[in-house]
């Protein structure tokens, strides 16, 4: 029945309920007793109606009472919300099973943290990683069970932005990287993985750079020796001599210049972030530049746009790397009478650090590889140039290394823009 036809029936009742009353009342004289006894006849009924279905819903299990008119009306919307109810939580209890079974079955250690830190749930591999226990430790604030001082700070500075890599506490030879979510308004979700085998590879890599660059110095330097040698002598001085030791020469710088380069970066690489604590003036920098190119080289002019005087906490030598390395470029690709405009601004975003140049600029399809190591847009061109392709590459490990954002708009033939965006403090 109907929601409109049920309140029909049951109002059809009720005036039943009232006629036959007042009839009675009228044939024995006693209307207003009747009337009352007919009304408290219905109240009952409704009572009883709601004590059952009282009842009824302490032991939703049970099938609902029968009844009919808008009594059985109501029970049968109840049931049929309790059933609807208990589908839902049926669909969700499997969601939730699947999701924490493949969570369990996991390599990497998970933990779901409340808003205030306490643990709600781990699975078998943060058992392994962190000693953590479900159901045990549930309800246990995560700083309390994980006495790692590096994993204190970061928990608490909440700058999950970058995940953090730690010796183990109990085996240092075991490097665990804990990356942070946050969920459902505030929840955290813990990853803990172990990256010795990654760490080990790239400290691999870097020792063999490191290393070869270093034992290739002393065999330069006795080259560019003799070099110097034959190059002053009289004897030498006619072609094709000349020519052959001043190409020599030209190898040689650059030989030496790319070993300077990736010595430069394998140092960038293995300075901590935490350990690059100057306040670095960048203004004064770009001055110092300046001034420097006026020397050097006098015709090319670097116009300096300085907003501000915001310092940034920083590592001096590394910042003044990769900002030269962006004014040599600028200059090397744009032609000698277009002037370098390198700003200084502070945005809202961040602190800006832009050298703009009106140069050959650079095709969008190249943007992405750019600062790969030795990646050229033009390798018959960048012969011409000298560059050892490393240049912006090591501008990309200053930028990560002060969280900074290197940002690159060119357009081919009208020149280039890149950018160092800086954190506010
Ligand atoms: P390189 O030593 O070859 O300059 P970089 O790593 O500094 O190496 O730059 C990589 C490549 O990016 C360069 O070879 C060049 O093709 C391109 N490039 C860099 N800066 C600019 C610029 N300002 N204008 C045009 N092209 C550029």
């Amino acid at each position: 029945m109907s929601l409109a036809g049920s309140w029909r029936a049951e109002l059809r009742k009720l005036l039943l309920v009232l006629a036959a009353s007042a009839a009675l009342g009228w044939a024995t004289g006693l209307t207003v007793e009747m009337l009352c006894l007919g009304l408290s006849g219905v109240s009952v009924n409704w009572l009883w109606q709601l004590w059952r279905m009282r009842r009824w819903l302490e032991h939703p299990d049970e099938a609902p009472p029968e009844s009919t008119g808008i009594w059985g009306l109501v029970y049968d919307t109840i049931y049929g919300l309790q059933r609807e109810n208990r589908d839902a939580r049926g669909r969700l209890q499997s969601t939730v099973d699947y999701l924490r079974s493949s969570f369990a079955s996991m390599r990497d250690g998970v933990v779901i943290l409340t808003q205030s830190g306490a643990i709600e749930w781990s699975n078998a591999a943060a058992e392994r990683f962190l000693g953590l226990q479900y159901p045990r430790d549930r309800g246990q604030p995560v700083l309390n069970l994980l006495r790692w001082p590096a994993f204190h700070d970061y928990f608490l500075k909440g700058e999950f932005q970058q995940p953090l890599q730690v010796a183990h506490a109990a085996n240092p030879r075991l490097i665990l990287q804990f990356e942070i979510t946050t969920f459902a308004g505030g929840d955290f979700l813990l990853f803990v993985r172990d990256v010795t085998r990654v760490v080990q590879t790239d400290q691999m890599r870097r020792d063999f750079v490191g290393n070869v660059s270093h034992e290739l110095r002393t065999p330069l330097t006795v080259f560019k020796g003799y070099l110097d040698t034959l190059g002053a002598s009289e004897a030498l001085s006619v072609e094709p001599y000349t020519r052959a030791i001043g190409q020599m020469n030209g190898q040689v710088q650059r030989m030496e210049n790319l070993l300077t380069d990736l010595l430069w970066l394998s140092r960038i690489e293995s300075v901590r972030e935490e350990r690059k604590t100057e306040a670095v003036d960048m203004a004064g920098m770009l001055e110092e530049l300046r001034e420097e190119l006026r020397l050097s080289n006098p015709e090319r002019l670097l116009v300096l746009e300085l907003d501000c005087r915001d310092t940034i906490v920083g590592d001096y030598r590394e910042l003044r790397s990769a900002v030269s390395n962006l004014v040599i470029n600028a200059l090397k690709y744009s032609s000698d009478d277009e002037p370098v405009v390198a700003s200084w601004r502070h945005e809202e975003d961040g602190l800006h650090l832009t050298v703009r140049d009106r140069g050959i600029g650079i095709d969008e399809q190249h943007l992405p590889r750019l600062t790969e190591r030795f990646y050229r847009v033009d390798e018959s061109r960048a012969a011409k140039t000298g560059g050892t392709g490393l240049g912006l590459a090591i501008v990309k490990h200053v930028a990560a290394s002060h969280r900074a954002d290197l940002r690159i708009e060119s357009e081919p033939g009208r020149g280039s823009a890149f950018s160092l965006v800086f954190p506010l403090p």
